[in-house]
């Protein structure tokens, strides 16, 4: 490395890093070397995934090709991914990467964009089967992958599909689910949604979680206020005994922050988030930026996102640059409410706004616009 020359890596490749790839690609200082490491060569975009499920797009059409912005942006791709990070010593471990690939990378300044991940010894723990007996949502590439096998299995037999988690993500994949496999798969197909316990969309507006009880109701699917304890071999354990038999368990019930956070140094949000000031700076170590559901704002603690993300990305760009240069950075004002659109699979959709919500074909036709400009922006020619 020539003297002056400071080391940029991106951790991921969400909603935020795009951006800042195009960003680069636009404007790269040069005395900036930009490494990339994450283990596809697309990012998916989670919020299409539903209308995918619903075949209103393809798997292509639902994400960004990850090498032309790479190489436009004038950096390395590292395929492989973080499984560990020591702040102090300002390095990364990687996994999964080629024999090429030197065990640990350093940076001068890091960024971290890797989106929620999923604890799968804690989820055995908590239902014993999970990993066996269910398909996870998360990591959404592999929910992606294996989706189509589903649908195969639902034209060859009425299935009864069980989601297990009723967040957003749960009620928008179910409503989708069902949609496609009543158009084709084997009539009598049947569709439950296990909420764990707590109300459907718990935590959303009276009204909206109102709305969500009313589609439900008018699809014909069953809602079980029950937490599931396992999974056997055609079988949902609930928590009151009884078990449900069950083709197709999808576990939705929320993701965590990665494991390889918790060792790494870095001041973290009482979830295990990276803590963040208005910068999207890490509380504790200012050469390490973060955003996204992998970050948590410690003047705003709210859940992750992936449409305040992408607006957080032109901030996350802008710092990322000052702070190489030392100027000074920009605070990204976290706004009172976001805007929610659900999908309810039949182009349809549910759309609030803080305490304001509506729903209507044409909140559908929003989405979909949302979601495909989001693409398109950054979408390069190969
Ligand atoms: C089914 C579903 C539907 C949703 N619908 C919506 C919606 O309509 N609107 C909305 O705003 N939000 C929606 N969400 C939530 C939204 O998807 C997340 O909040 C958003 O994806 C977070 O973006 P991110 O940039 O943090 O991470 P992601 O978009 O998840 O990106 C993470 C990136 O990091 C990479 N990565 C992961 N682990 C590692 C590692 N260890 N090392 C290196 N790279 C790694 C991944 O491959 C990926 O490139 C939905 C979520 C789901 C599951």
């Amino acid at each position: 490395m020539h003297h002056g020359i400071k080391k940029l890596l991106l951790l991921g490749a969400g909603h935020a890093h795009v951006h800042v790839l195009a960003s680069l690609a636009r404007h790269r200082p040069a005395d900036l070397d930009v490494t990339v490491l994450c283990p596809y060569d697309h990012h998916t975009c989670s919020g299409m995934t539903p209308g995918f499920v619903a075949g209103h797009y393809t798997a292509e059409e639902s994400r960004i090709a990850l090498a032309p912005l790479i190489k436009a942006a004038g950096a390395r791709w590292i395929q492989g991914r973080c499984v560990g990070l020591d702040a102090e010593h300002r390095t990364v471990s990687v996994a999964g990467a080629g024999i090429d690939t030197p065990p640990l990378l350093s940076y001068d300044l890091l960024s971290i964009n890797t989106g929620a991940a999923i604890d799968r010894a804690r989820l055995e723990a908590e239902m014993p089967g999970a990993s066996t007996h269910s398909l996870n949502v998360r990591p959404i590439e592999g929910f992606v992958h294996l989706w189509p096998q589903v649908m195969e299995l639902a034209r060859d037999r009425a299935v009864s599909l069980a989601m297990i988690g009723a967040g957003v993500a749960g009620i928008e994949l179910l409503f989708a689910a069902e949609q496609s496999i009543r158009e084709q798969g084997r009539p009598g197909a049947r569709f439950t949604l296990i909420t764990g316990g707590p109300e459907v969309a718990d935590g959303h507006p009276e009204g909206v979680r109102r709305r969500v009880l009313r589609q439900l109701k008018r699809r014909g699917i069953t809602v079980l206020r029950e937490a599931c304890t396992g999974f056997d071999e055609g079988k949902v354990h609930l928590a009151n005994g009884a078990s449900l038999a069950c083709d197709v368990p999808i576990l939705a019930t929320g993701a965590h922050a990665p494991l390889w956070l918790q060792e790494s140094g870095l001041a973290l949000a009482d979830q295990g988030q990276v803590l963040v000031n208005p910068f999207q700076q890490s509380t504790s170590h200012p050469e390490v930026f973060a955003a996204g559901d992998v970050a948590m704002r410690s003047d705003a603690p709210r859940p992750g996102n992936g449409v305040y993300t992408a607006r957080v990305a032109s901030a996350l760009a802008d710092n990322l640059l000052a702070a190489h240069e030392g100027q000074p950075l920009k605070p990204h004002p976290a706004p009172a409410h976001t805007l929610n659109l659900l999908a309810c699979g039949t182009r349809h959709a549910i759309v609030s706004y803080g305490p304001w919500h509506l729903e209507g074909g044409w909140a559908w036709h929003w989405k979909d616009r949302v979601d495909r400009d989001f693409i398109k922006r950054y979408a390069l020619p190969a």
